[in-house]
């Protein structure tokens, strides 16, 4: 798998690939691609490609807007669908400056920054297991996506097989062909709702993995007339599309949340990580769920989760700890979304874990109940706090919290902050069909 820059250039002429996608993911976790033709190869494997970085939310003012790409030659791929010109390859990029240095407004950088920080505590391994949910509506004859959806299904549906089920079996082939290990893939809850399980990879490789799964899910949608959207929360009245994050360290003597003598076979690391998420869980919000849209899918009623609370039993709670033990020992993360930058969501929440392990913290007892069912005076009993149920909401609680702010470093937190805020105010100026409808007659 990790290739030499002469390894690469071989291949790409055996193969006759006649571009080369530079990718990297900006701040809002959109891919971001520069394309450059097969002759430039050379420039490419030297790091000497330059980019325009003003032009990139989220990373530099314009006095300092030229950045180098960095190929990360482990995550070289070609893609398998058909292209008209030629082949194309993809190699993702780090960004550094100029002179060199990697550039700490790139979310990547700052992910293995984290990772060093998980080293230097004792972990070889940040375990990263998502499962990301979508829709796929139908195309109108301009191409543009309409709301309706491809099936109207339901969870685990086999039968009829429809388009989406082709859609998502050809999804699946092509992820094989890139080297995705598919565990599962299903029909999620909702009519058109679709969630395809891979292996679980150390941090930066399944960030790079979910950034990878939504172009290649997006792609292969399109060949089927239907648009893949990984909106959370696309229509009111059926369930949002989650990205739930299975997580656990490993250390030099395996999966470092196992500990078979331990209560419920798990380690005191594992209650000290998942203290820490908890303690930080609503600033942890704000960048699981980063847009306004995210909040529509945090409500009762839809398996998404409200409350900050564990549990490992039931599937309602912020955190679950399923009951696989041995290497499968992790927590699952419920409220994360797709609509995350996932190399941001993975380092906050490690952010958080570590700091639970840093101060021994102890995890409030699980909610074996569903608490759903609880009374507010009940929920206040058993210390249940709510998570941020607006993203201004959430914001707030980021700019509190030191922990998370330090997973993302002044400058990431700063330029996210900005884009957040402005977000949130272009919503809070919109007046929406809800309000005319309730409003308009009665006053
Ligand atoms: P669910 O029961 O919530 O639907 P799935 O089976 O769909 O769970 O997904 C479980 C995910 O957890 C998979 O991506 C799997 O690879 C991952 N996983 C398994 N073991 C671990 C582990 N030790 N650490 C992190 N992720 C893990
Ligand atoms: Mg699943
Ligand atoms: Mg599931
Ligand atoms: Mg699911
Ligand atoms: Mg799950």
């Amino acid at each position: 798998k990790n290739l030499t820059a002469a390894e690469i250039k071989q291949i790409t002429a055996e193969e006759n690939v006649q571009f080369l996608r530079l990718m990297f993911t900006d701040i809002n976790g959109i891919i971001k691609n520069v394309e450059v033709p097969i002759s430039q190869i050379d420039k490419v494997l030297a790091n000497k490609v330059m980019f325009d970085g003003s032009s990139i939310d989220g990373f530099v003012r314009i006095e300092e807007s030229d950045m180098l790409l960095i190929p990360d030659l482990s995550t070289f791929l070609i893609f398998p669908w058909e292209a008209e010109h030629g082949k194309v390859a993809r190699l993702i990029c780090d960004i550094h400056t100029p002179d060199g240095e990697p550039f700490i407004g790139d979310p990547r950088n700052n992910l293995r920054r984290m990772m060093r920080e998980m080293q230097a505590a004792g972990f070889s391994r940040f375990n990263i297991g998502p499962e990301p949910e979508f829709f796929l509506f139908k195309l109108d004859e301009n191409k543009q996506p309409t709301l309706d959806l491809n099936d109207d299904g339901g969870y685990f549906d086999f039968a009829p097989v429809d388009l989406g089920e082709n859609c998502r079996r050809d999804i699946v082939l092509e992820l094989e062909k890139l080297g995705f290990e598919v565990e599962a893939s299903h029909h999620e809850v909702g009519a058109g709702q679709h969630e395809i399980d891979f292996k679980y990879a150390d941090a930066l490789e399944a960030a790079d993995n979910i950034q990878t799964f939504k172009l290649v899910v997006k792609t292969i949608a399109r060949k089927y007339d239907l648009h893949a959207t990984f909106m959370p929360k696309p229509l009111a009245n059926i369930a949002g599309s989650g990205m739930h994050i299975n997580m656990s360290l490993s250390n030099a003597a395996g999966n470092a949340f196992y500990d078979a003598n331990g209560n419920e076979q798990l380690s005191s690391t594992a209650e000290h990580f998942l203290a820490g998420i908890m303690d930080h869980a609503r600033a942890l919000t704000a960048i699981n769920n980063p847009i306004v849209n995210s909040y529509k899918r945090l409500v009762p009623g839809f398996e998404a989760p409200v409350y900050i609370a564990w549990s490992g039993h039931n599937r309602s709670p912020l955190i679950r700890v399923p009951q696989a033990r041995g290497l499968a020992t992790r927590l699952e993360l419920r409220s994360v979304d797709p609509s995350a930058n996932p190399y941001l969501a993975i380092a906050s929440i490690l952010g958080a874990g570590l700091a639970g392990l840093a101060a021994k913290a102890t995890p409030v007892a699980p909610v074996n109940c569903n608490i759903y069912d609880l009374t507010p005076e009940q929920r206040r009993a058993a210390q249940i706090e709510d998570l941020p149920s607006t993203l201004h909401n959430a914001l707030k609680a980021l700019e509190a919290d030191e922990v998370v702010k330090a997973a993302l470093g002044p400058h990431l937190y700063q330029s996210f902050m900005e884009s957040k805020r402005q977000e949130w105010s272009a919503y809070r100026q919109t007046v929406s069909g809800w309000e005319r409808k309730q409003y308009m007659m009665l006053y």
